[in-house]
């Protein structure tokens, strides 16, 4: 039988009533633990014991419907569904419980708390964060197509067009390196060449994103984050406009915005670029093999694209206007290209695309890309079955409506924020790649949007740290690194005051099929005006990230020169190496290995 509608206003009213509200059973051990927190905590609740009720059953129905969960205790602050026990014990242990029942209730009358403005890292981060917190949160996600029509689901760059395709596709190239290399390690290999299929390495990839994009949103279901797909404006400082993908338009309201956005990739003012060209938001579902590819720019996205593709089989050339990897420790940088060109990726350096035309349509066609050298104006063309544009990404923010609340946004489309990832007006807060000189890594959205819920939700005041992030480039010899640049350090502190370590590095793995003993290569930049403190650590070799994730923890510790050298390495790995740098690059001696 269904339950009544007194049933339903009974446990209505009481979630709204009472600020505290506990749905229990007398005859429960876990009803009784949550009870006696409160009671410890000295916090007034309101304790329904429904096995005392005629209706019992009736009441556990309705608390099933409102609140997705049967069992009891069932907990309410103020008219948010927190959980049962095991919900209410983490809320307490994470020093939060107290927070959400003390922090002062909104005193408008807006649909939402929160309205997050996109689906990708930070802003689930975030959404999910804040209903965990007791707040009634929406986001709204969604995604314009390419100018080929591509388009994809819930999570945002990392997930579907970025971190995610591109790791997957690294490691395939990878694969086929190290079935080379077990040939040497006694393998015999019954098939040869070994060759990758696209269609097969796409299908996989695809398979599993889609597998991500489910898995998000029964992530949103279970935290009651109401997932709208559909594209969000704001018209005033409370209330957005969604667009759905049949048209329909939608008003909601909400008392606090973050702005999370993210970017999408820049296209050059040259002809034939947006026809004929394809970007890193096309190539991971690209249902044919893109054949002989250009990659045009120089930074982590070109040269990553461009790397695996080399590395499943494909001729590749790279068009570099200026250097690689610019804001690297540009050392580093030339030595991960010095590496792709050792291994036949074609780099057509000081060059800026002109026109891209069409001279055979197909799957893939044949383009002819016209260049300008940079430094005589000289013309250059070339024949490629592929041209992928990366010469960056721009901020999405230009088209909803933050000029209509007056939001500052730079030029760029970033949004300049305070510590506190708050823009210039009150409830707009702004997170991930759209902040202005924030790293654009989707750690740092995840995290800078926990951190945002839990200081606008959960009473915490712990801001962000944009600094000391690390990073790695997946390109084929894999760079990493952690806090300043050679050149960034000498600007900041002057080159006599620093003291750099370095060696080459032979990984173990590297021996046996004979890879060359040199290519590999680490360096430490110390501070010799505070006690040799690590400023920089930079790694060039397999596993860079799994390598310097540890490294970064020490150096947020503000680990020295002395305490590296004090740590004993794990032999045999390349990681070691950063415990025994004992060679100054000042000195000039020899940093060549034989051995390990
Ligand atoms: P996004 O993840 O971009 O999410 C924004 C979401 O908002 C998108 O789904 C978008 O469609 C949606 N949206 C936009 N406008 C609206 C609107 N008006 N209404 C509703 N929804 C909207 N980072 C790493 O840390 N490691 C890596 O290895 C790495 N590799 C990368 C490789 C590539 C090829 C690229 C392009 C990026 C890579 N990144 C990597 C960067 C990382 O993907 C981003 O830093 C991260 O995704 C930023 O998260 P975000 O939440 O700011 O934005
Ligand atoms: P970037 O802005 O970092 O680099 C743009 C590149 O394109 C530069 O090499 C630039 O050259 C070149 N370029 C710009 N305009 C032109 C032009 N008109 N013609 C030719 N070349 C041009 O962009 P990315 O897209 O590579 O990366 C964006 C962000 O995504 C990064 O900052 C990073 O944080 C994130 N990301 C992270 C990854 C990771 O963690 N592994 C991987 C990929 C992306 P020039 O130097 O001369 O200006």
């Amino acid at each position: 039988m269904p339950p009544t509608e007194n049933v339903r206003s009974l446990v209505e009213q009481n979630i709204k009533d009472n600020p505290v509200m506990v749905f229990s059973k007398t005859t429960c051990g876990f009803c009784s633990k949550v009870k006696s927190l409160f009671d410890e905590l000295k916090v007034t609740y309101k304790a329904l014991e429904i096995n005392q009720l005629e209706n019992s059953a009736e009441v556990q129905s309705v608390l099933l419907e409102v609140s997705g969960q049967q069992t009891v205790p069932n907990v309410y602050i103020k008219g948010r569904h927190l959980g049962g026990c095991d919900a209410t014990f983490k809320a307490h242990s994470e020093g939060l419980l107290l927070k959400m029942i003390e922090a002062p209730s909104s005193t408008h009358e807006y649909e939402y708390d929160l309205i997050v403005i996109g689906g990708g890292s930070g802003g689930l981060a975030a959404s999910k964060r804040a209903s965990e917190l007791g707040k009634k949160v929406a986001v709204c996600d969604f995604v314009q197509p390419t100018p080929k029509g591509v388009s994809w689901g819930l999570g945002g760059t990392c997930v579907n067009v970025g971190c995610i395709p591109k790791k997957l596709m690294h490691q395939a190239s990878m694969l086929g390196k190290s079935i080379e290399d077990a040939k040497s390690f006694g393998w015999q290999l019954t098939s040869e060449p070994v060759k990758n299929k696209w269609e097969g390495m796409v299908e996989a990839v695809q398979n599993y994103i889609g597998s991500l994009n489910w898995g998000y949103r029964v992530q949103l279901r279970e935290k009651k984050v109401n997932y709208v797909n559909a594209y969000a404006k704001f018209e005033d400082q409370h209330t957005i406009t969604t667009v759905n993908r049949r048209g329909k338009e939608t008003k909601m309201t909400a008392d606090k915005f973050i702005v999370a956005v993210g970017e999408r990739p820049r296209y050059p003012d040259i002809p034939g670029a947006k026809e004929h060209c394809i970007t890193s938001d096309d190539l991971f579902s690209l249902p044919y093999c893109p054949g002989k590819t250009l990659v045009i720019g120089a930074s982590y996205v070109a040269l990553e694209c461009a790397g695996f593709l080399k590395g499943i089989g494909l001729d590749v050339t790279v068009m570099v206007r200026s250097i690689f990897l610019r804001g690297f420790d540009q050392q580093m940088a030339d030595k991960a290209a010095g590496y792709m060109e050792k291994e036949g990726v074609q780099f057509l350096r000081r060059c800026v695309p002109v026109k891209i035309e069409q001279v055979e349509a197909g799957e893939p066609g044949l383009l002819r890309v016209t260049g300008k050298m940079t430094e005589n104006g000289e013309e250059v063309t070339g024949d490629y079955n592929t041209v992928i544009l990366a010469i960056g990404r721009d901020s999405v923010t230009k088209t909803i409506g933050l000029d209509k609340i007056n939001v500052q946004v730079s030029k760029n489309g970033k949004v300049p924020v305070n510590d506190y990832d708050q823009t210039n007006v009150e409830n707009i807060f702004c997170i991930g790649d759209n902040g202005e000189g924030k790293p654009e890594l989707t750690p740092v959205a995840i995290h800078a949007g926990r951190l945002l819920s839990e200081r606008l939700y959960g009473g915490s005041t712990l801001k962000c740290d944009y600094e000391g992030v690390p990073t790695t480039v997946f390109t084929p010899l894999e760079y990493s690194c952690c806090g300043l640049s050679e050149e960034a350090a000498i600007a900041k502190y002057g080159e006599d005051n620093l003291e750099v370590y370095h060696t080459n590095v032979w990984p173990l793995e590297w021996s046996v099929p004979g890879h060359d003993n040199n290519t590999c290569y680490v360096k430490a930049i110390t501070n010799k005006l505070d006690s040799e403190r690590v400023i920089g650590l930079h790694y060039l070799g397999p596993n860079a990230g799994e390598v310097m994730q540890g490294f970064a923890a020490a150096m947020k510790c503000g680990i020295t020169k002395a305490q590296l050298d004090q740590t004993i390495g794990i032999h045999p790995t390349t990681a070691e190496l950063f415990t025994t740098l004992n060679v100054t690059k000042r000195s000039g001696a020899a940093i060549d290995q034989s051995g390990c």
